[in-house]
């Protein structure tokens, strides 16, 4: 009798093992309901919420914060963007409904986010372990099937590539102004023009495309005649990492575009400025957390990061392999350059 209920036990809990396993790879088919009319969406066990989100709003232009998802059985769950889908009882032959409204007003929107988001940095042992994980490079193979960058200019031979962010970056979007202009970050036209000799530029922003190219024509970089930008990429373009300390958050993986561009691009050539440091999780070597540009117009007299930016991309332009760099210091590089320069 004893063992036999063992064996019961033990027959159980593998099957729950194997099926959680297969679950977490496994692809979902669900039908959404929105508006009407039904929307087909593939989502794998390992993806969050927040992915299914971004997943629903590829089909249905519905912001992921716009959207409410509601389902069979399943309470509120739908609520909470770290859940796994994995861990929610989805099968393909349910209906998921989703209610929301397809944004207009997107500069509302935008004002709506949190003027300071926590930003934090991870540990070089853990961070390692994130950009090594499986279900993390599983992530970036499937966005890199799923997410194709449109070019707007060819890719050159022999440049390099910058990648930008833009709240905060580039432009103040908690600042009010009649004129976005007057929230534009000083020396703007002048840092993408001189980056442009050595640089491709793409502009990566983890809002909306519709923003992302709203704000780029309102400050005149998509028209300016002395610079030419490669692409814009969106908030589709990241994806959700699962970190022991920091929970669940959104990153920009370079590995997609090097994934799509790898004659030209590669992390030896690639460098990335935004302000929120996690955003580089996936490529730490490749990232420079650029001080935030805020409340506009108290400090666009005085910001010159833009100035001091051009400096540095220049000094690097001729290395290599940017890899080995350590970006955090940029400014202490600059400094040794002049030095070294005046005593040549
Ligand atoms: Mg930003």
């Amino acid at each position: 009798m004893a063992s036999s209920s063992f064996s019961t036990l033990s027959s159980t809990s593998s099957a729950i093992t194997a099926s959680s396993s297969s679950l977490s790879e496994e692809e979902l088919t669900l039908t959404v309901k929105w508006s009407g009319k039904e929307y087909t969406v593939r989502v794998c066990g390992d993806d969050s919420v927040a992915e299914l989100k971004r997943r629903i709003c590829e089909l249905t232009n519905v912001l992921p914060k716009r959207q409410k998802l509601l389902y069979p059985k399943i309470g509120n769950k739908l609520s909470d963007d770290s859940i796994l889908l994995s861990q929610l009882p989805l099968k393909s032959s349910l209906k998921m409904t989703m209610m929301g409204t397809v944004e207009d007003e997107i500069i509302v929107d935008q004002v709506e986010s949190p003027e300071v988001v926590d930003d934090f940095e991870l540990g070089q042992e853990e961070a390692v372990d994130i950009k090594d994980k499986e279900v993390n490079k599983q992530k970036l193979r499937r966005r890199v099937s799923q997410y194709k960058i449109k070019l707007r200019n060819p890719c050159r031979e022999g440049k390099k590539l910058l990648v930008l962010d833009i709240d905060y970056t580039l432009f103040d979007h908690r600042s009010t102004a009649e004129n976005p202009l007057e929230l534009m970050r000083p020396y703007l036209h002048e840092f993408l023009t001189a980056a442009y000799a050595e640089y491709d530029i793409m502009i990566w922003s983890a809002t909306s495309m519709k923003w992302v190219e709203l704000k780029m024509e309102e400050l005149g970089v998509l028209t300016n005649p002395n610079y030419k930008i490669m692409a814009l990429l969106d908030h589709l373009a990241m994806i959700t990492v699962q970190t022991d300390s920091r929970g669940i958050f959104d990153c920009k993986p370079l590995g997609l575009i090097w994934a799509q561009f790898p004659e030209f691009y590669s992390p030896k050539n690639t460098i990335m400025f935004d302000d929120l440091r996690r955003n580089f999780v996936l490529n730490p070597q490749n990232g420079l957390t650029i001080k935030p540009f805020r409340r506009a117009h108290a400090n666009r007299d005085s910001d010159q990061e833009l100035v001091k930016l051009t400096q540095y991309l220049l000094a690097i332009a001729d290395l290599d392999d940017l890899s080995n760099l350590d970006h955090n210091k940029w400014e202490f590089y600059i400094e040794d350059n002049t030095k070294r320069r005046r005593h040549a």
